[in-house]
């Protein structure tokens, strides 16, 4: 193991923010994953979609609506359910906003980059 993979900052997949959160690279990292994070010259690294504080804030107004596609945004994008990639993009819609009754249990849903654009989505976040 080189001298490098000690810890680095995870950041957060939503909004790019650094996580309050150390990670390490456990010892079944292969060599050639060692080198990469070694390389890797952002001390930080996106490592789960587990939102950080200030999105999470924002997940727990509502639904989110994840945009998301049917292919990887970059080369090794872990998926996030069965092949399904999200971009980064999302919107939070509140409950009461929806016609008809979403099971509490359901916090999310994906939606296609056509579809928030259809729906005005895109215009309404540069408002
Ligand atoms: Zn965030």
């Amino acid at each position: 193991m080189r001298d490098c993979d000690v810890v680095k900052m995870s950041k957060c997949f939503w909004c790019n923010g650094e996580k309050d959160e150390l990670i390490l690279l456990g010892n079944k990292a292969t060599r050639k994953e060692q080198n990469e994070w070694c390389d890797n010259k952002s001390m930080s690294v996106i490592v789960s979609y587990e939102p950080c504080e200030k999105c999470k804030e924002e997940f727990d107004k509502g639904i989110q609506l994840i945009e998301a596609q049917d292919d990887p945004v970059t080369p090794k994008q872990p998926e996030i359910s069965e092949g399904v990639y999200p971009t980064g993009r999302f919107w939070v819609i509140k409950r009461e906003a929806f016609t008809d009754d979403i099971p509490e249990e359901q916090t999310f849903m994906f939606i296609k980059e056509e579809t928030a654009k259809e729906m005005g989505l895109y215009e309404a976040e540069s408002v």
